[in-house]
Parts: structure tokens; sequence; C-alpha cells
């Protein structure tokens, strides 16, 4: 069985029982994510408590800004390449769930509301979905990893769910729901947050957090507007407390046991008609004159039809407007990171600032080619998890010598952390000894000279290789390989035969290769 939802990668619901339920249900509201990285995140004004600047790339990485980056009342799910699989079914279950809010509502309000709002995802990543999830050899039935992130298990993942199911996780799951609810209520009583933890979980003190970065925007007239006009019935915004929490439950059953789920009410235009219109509240907090009076109507127009039609013509109609006034360009206010009318959706101009950050020079080597270059990957990037520079080279792969650089730069950029095995296991090899590459070294091999100092759209024609890694101090290693070691690398099969064994036992000694056995 194979659900699909537009701007995720379908393996990843197939990881456990419940990630694959969550999908099913997704499917069934018309739910669809956005990439983290071609969305532009407008700034929030300082009116509604925006503090700080609009996130930007460092080194290939788009950081999440630290206070506002989620909203309970966006009901786009986020797809972030730089976050492990288990967040996939965890940003759908946000949106299945909703959020409260009701005109008027106090601070304590707010906190049980995220507080509720955060529940299901959270039991979902730390427990439900950990049943039928298969683990590395290591990690097998041991649970969640907290921080601890672990490739192997996140490789077996991705080879779709266990034939047997974990009840245990399962039980454990509902009695944390159970207290957490338990809390809830209990905080309701009291009229005082009164959380409950779990190890390292206080979903409590993240509400209060949560309301702490957002309570200017949640008590602001342009929120009332946004919830007032741009939520059907049923469409994820409940109005009361209890409506939420029965909200919980019956998402919660309809994982868990299979039940029935009501799907969210008005599809995914609704979803999309709502972030535009949040979007364009956002400009219109600081327009003035008549360009407010137009965008008010488009926001208006956004709320009575909320149809494909509708945000095709209020696309048009803000093009129009944006040549009329000084007022953000369509490019900025449309890229939503997922794909809208007239050829917006992706922040193209946030993407090449992204790759100038990774790899400078393999856009040096596209030379006048590079909007063009960059516009098409932009349109046919996948949805993967791994960095953008790497799902750049390998966008380019053929495409010499600029694939080059940027397979290059890429490995660079994003070595490899160091492994403690390095310092713990590094020999100075003798002759019996079998090696294997070190965890935290990666080859990567090139076509062209990318030492090349001159223009790169010149560099020669050249095969070169390298292990590249994050040495202790922080800064990047690189070591030219012959191409004949490279070659047993990328075969496994690095037998210290005479042509390499003294390049080998160097590189062994700076625990490039660990033995792969252990001695007593
Ligand atoms: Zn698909
Ligand atoms: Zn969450
Ligand atoms: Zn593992």
């Amino acid at each position: 069985m194979n659900v699909h939802i537009e701007g995720a990668d379908d393996v990843e619901h197939l990881r456990s029982p419940a990630a694959l339920r969550v999908a099913e249900l997704a499917a069934e509201s018309e739910l669809f994510f956005f990439h983290f990285e071609h969305r532009l995140e407008l700034p929030l004004p300082e009116s509604l408590g925006g503090i700080e600047e609009p996130r930007g790339f460092e080194a290939g990485i788009l950081r999440e800004s630290k206070y506002q980056a989620f909203r309970h009342d966006l009901l786009v799910a986020s797809f972030n390449p730089t976050h492990r699989a288990k967040w996939t079914a965890h940003e759908l279950c946000h949106v299945l769930v909703g959020f409260g809010h009701r005109s008027g509502a106090t601070p304590f309000f707010h906190v049980l509301g995220a507080w509720l709002a955060e529940l299901l995802p959270v039991a979902l990543w730390y427990f439900f979905d950990e049943s039928g999830l298969r683990r590395c050899a290591r990690h097998a039935g041991q649970g969640p990893r907290f921080r601890a992130h672990c490739e192997d298990c996140e490789r077996e993942a991705r080879r779709g769910a266990l034939e047997t199911r974990d009840a245990k996780f399962v039980e454990e799951g509902r009695a944390f729901v159970d207290r957490e609810l338990a809390a809830v209520a209990r905080s309701r009583r009291e009229g005082r947050v009164l959380g409950s933890r779990f190890a390292t979980i206080d979903l409590a003190s993240d509400a209060v957090a949560y309301v702490a970065s957002h309570r200017a925007r949640l008590e602001s007239e342009l929120f009332e507007r946004f919830t007032s006009e741009h939520f059907s019935p049923g469409g994820g915004l409940h109005g009361d407390l209890d409506a939420l929490e029965a909200r919980v439950l019956e998402v919660m059953e309809g994982i868990v046991r299979g039940a029935a789920v009501r799907p969210l009410a008005g599809g995914r235009y609704e979803r999309v008609a709502q972030d535009l219109a949040y979007r364009l509240l956002l400009v219109l907090e600081e327009t003035e004159g008549d360009a407010s009076r137009e965008l008010d109507r488009l926001v208006s127009r956004l709320a009575g039809d909320r149809t494909e039609a509708s945000v095709e013509r209020v696309v048009a109609d803000y093009e129009a407007l944006a040549e009329d006034y000084v007022l953000p360009p369509p490019e900025d206010v449309f890229a939503v990171g997922y794909e809208l009318p007239r050829g917006y959706g992706s922040a193209v101009a946030q993407l090449v600032s992204g790759l100038h950050s990774a790899c400078p020079r393999a856009l040096e080597a596209l030379g006048d080619d590079l909007d063009a270059v960059v516009g098409e990957f932009a349109r046919r990037d996948p949805r993967i998890r791994r960095p953008l520079a790497h799902r750049f080279a390998e966008f380019l792969a053929g495409r010499e010598p600029a694939a080059s650089f940027a397979r290059f730069e890429a490995a660079v950029c994003h070595a490899p952390r160091p492994s403690p095995e390095r310092r713990a296991f590094a020999i100075a090899p003798s002759d019996g000894d079998a090696l294997e590459l070190a965890p935290d070294a990666h080859l990567v091999r090139v076509a062209h000279d990318v030492e090349h100092e001159g223009d790169p759209a010149d560099a020669p024609d050249r095969p070169r290789s390298y292990l590249v890694r994050a040495e202790d101090e922080g800064e990047v290693g690189v070591y030219a390989l012959s191409e004949r070691l490279a070659d047993a690398i990328q075969d496994r099969d690095v037998a210290p035969v005479p042509a390499i064994a003294e390049e080998l036992a160097s590189l062994a000694e700076a625990g490039l290769f660990l033995p792969k056995r252990l001695a007593l």
C-alpha cells in the first residue's frame, strides 16, 4: 500500500504502522508539506512581537528561527531536509489535530491550547511510532533515541515496518496521553500551569515558552481576523479546549486502533488560501493608503472563496498591485515552499544564497547560466533528507566542471563530525591488519581539478579523489588520495597491497582508516 503526500518522501510513511495510518488520514484531509528551504519566512512586524531577524543560510544550513519558527495555526506541514524521518508523521499529526483559539482568549487559554496541540504529536514521536519500527542491531526494541541520533537506525527504518508490533509502546503512549490530560484538567481547575514530566519532555513548560514568544501575535487584530474569517467549521480551529481535547482523542484512536477520523473540512485550497491570507495580512500590517485598501480586498476574497481559481486570481492581482505600489515583490510573498499558480512557490533567491554559503565555486563555474540552472533545480529538487549542497551537486551531475566543484564543496561544507572511534582505535598498522574507512571520513571523487585557482569554468579535466573529515579542532581536513586507493575504498576492499601500503599506513595513523577487527 502506497500513500503519497505532496512534498514528502513516500518511504517515510512506511516506517511504522502509526506513521502509515497518519499518512492515510492526512491524505483524506488533503494535507501537504512546504519545503523549509524553499519557503521564505516573512518578517514578523515588531508590533506583533517580532524580535529577531528572519532566518538565513549559514554554511549550507538554514537554521530555524529560535522563538517563532513554528506556528500551531499554520495548517501546512513542514519538510526540513536536515531533520530526520520521524518528523514527517509528527508534522502531519499536528495538522490533523489543529489548534485552539477563541476571540479574546487569555494567555492561560493559549498555554493550555498549545499544550493540548503538542500532546499527540509528541506521543506519536516517543511511543506510537516506535511500535513496529525497524531499528539497527544495537538499538532494536529500545525505543526513541532522544538526542542521540543514529544513522544506522535511519537507514533501517527506510526498509519499512517490522512484521511484529510492540504493544508495550502503544500502552505507554496511551498512559502518557492520560497523564498529560489529567495534568491539563488539574491545571484548568486550579488556574495554574501544573505540568507533568516524562524524561526530558515537559509539555507544559514548552507551552508557556510558546505563548511567551507568540503572545503579541495571538492577541493581535491580525490574528483575530485570520482566525475568524479563514477557517471552515471542522477545519482545524477549535473554539474551546474541550473540543480540542476531543479531537486529540479522536485522532489518537484513529492512529492506534484505526478508528474513523473526520477529515479536516475545506480541502487543500482552504489551507493554501489561509497561508496566503496570513502572509498578505503581514504585508498589510505595514502598508498604508490605497495599497492597503486593495490588499484588504484581496484578503477578504481569500476568506470568501477558498478555491484554486480564487487563489490564482489573488496571485495575479497582487502581481499587478506590486507594479503600482511599493510592496514586497510577489516572488517573496508567494515563496511558500510548495507550488502556487503562475510559477510561484520557491524562494529561489534564498536557495541561491544557501548555495553561495556552501558551494560558491560551483556557482561561479555556472557563469551566466546560474539563474536558469538554480531555477530548474528549484522545480525539480527532490524531497529527500540531504543538505541543499549535496542535492544540488547530484542535480548537476554531468554538467562539468560545476558538478565537480559542487560535489567537492558540499563534502567539505558538510564534513562528518569527528567520532570518538578515531582517537580511541587508530593504529600504526602492521602487515596483517585488515582496515576499513573510518565512519567519520567521507570519500569524494571528482572529474575536474577542483584545486585549480583561476576561473573554475576553466578547471582542467583531471580525476581527483579525496578523503574529507572534520578535525578535532573544528577545521576540515582534506586528504588527496591516489586513484588506486580511492578505487579500493569504493570497492570496499582496502587490502595493504604493496602499491598502496605506505599511503594507507600514514592515513591509518591519522585515524582515517581503522582496524576491521579490534585486537585484544
Ligand atoms: Zn509519491
Ligand atoms: Zn511538534
Ligand atoms: Zn541505531
